[in-house]
């Protein structure tokens, strides 16, 4: 059995304000502590936008709860003239522990590349903070059955230049652009298949002991129905998961999975 700690992470996107944020956080906080969920065993992260990001601080160190809590985004220099980029440093003072990078959406609406995400990461890093890289294909790549060898692509790029320290820190979400927001989720052994073929290109990478220790999750369209299947695959090490986490209790159950 694997000795990595499954991550369930719930990317609120452009959704929920900060007064939205407390009380979503709270209520999942009450529902997994009233489930007395093992925190340890399953990690649960909330990604809000960042102008909830205070308030989440607050909320979490002042009722002490065991959720921790992500950025969607990060900048990829420390400071400067970067009009409306937030620099990891910033995030770190926040208490913030994940940035998710290279989400599809940002690829696509902001032509973000693996170079660039490459560097988001990096910087997260540099501040003590896990990034998440998303990667995944479209669905005429799934349709040409290139979904493997195109996904591996972007995970060397948005890997360059890292040593194996520091790919060992990194969380690789395993994102079929065409499952996102859809509906429809990727059948178990598809989420297997690619997230299996990442972890044996880690391993060529760098070493075994990297491709034990890095979390593959996988998202697109993970809801409390169908995350138990996707879970038992012995590649998926959680879920990153976009609208069904903007409900606390739709998102606690996903938590709960086991
Ligand atoms: C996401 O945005 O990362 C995502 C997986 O969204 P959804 O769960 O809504 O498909």
């Amino acid at each position: 059995a694997s000795t990595r700690t499954p991550l369930m992470a719930g990317n609120w996107k452009m959704n929920l304000d900060h007064l939205e944020a407390i009380s979503v956080v709270q209520k999942l906080a009450w529902t997994l502590q009233d489930a007395k969920h093992d925190f340890s065993a399953v990690e649960a992260v909330v990604v809000p936008p960042f102008t909830d990001l205070r308030s989440v601080q607050t909320l979490v160190d002042g009722d002490d709860l065991k959720i921790a809590y992500g950025a969607q985004d990060v900048s990829a220099h420390e400071s400067g003239a970067y009009t409306g980029e937030i620099s990891a440093g910033m995030l770190a003072k926040l208490g913030v522990s994940y940035a998710v990078v290279g989400h599809s959406e940002r690829r696509e609406q902001h032509h973000e590349d693996d170079a660039l995400v490459a560097a988001k990461a990096k910087a997260a890093l540099a501040a003590g903070i896990t990034p998440i890289i998303c990667v995944g294909e479209g669905l005429d790549v799934r349709k040409a059955g290139d979904q493997v060898p195109y996904t591996l692509a972007q995970v060397e790029g948005s890997l360059a230049g890292f040593d194996a320290e520091q790919a060992a820190k990194v969380v690789i979400a395993y994102e079929p652009v065409w499952a996102i927001g859809t509906g429809e989720v990727a059948t178990p052994e598809d989420a297997q298949e690619v997230c299996a073929a990442i972890r044996a290109r880690l391993a060529e990478l760098y070493d075994s002991s990297v491709a034990e220790a890095v979390r593959v999750l996988y998202g697109g369209s993970v809801k409390s129905s169908n995350v138990a299947s996707i879970m038992a695959q012995p590649d998926v090490d959680g879920a990153l998961v976009g609208g069904a986490s903007l409900k606390a209790e739709e998102f606690a159950a996903i938590v709960r999975y086991q």
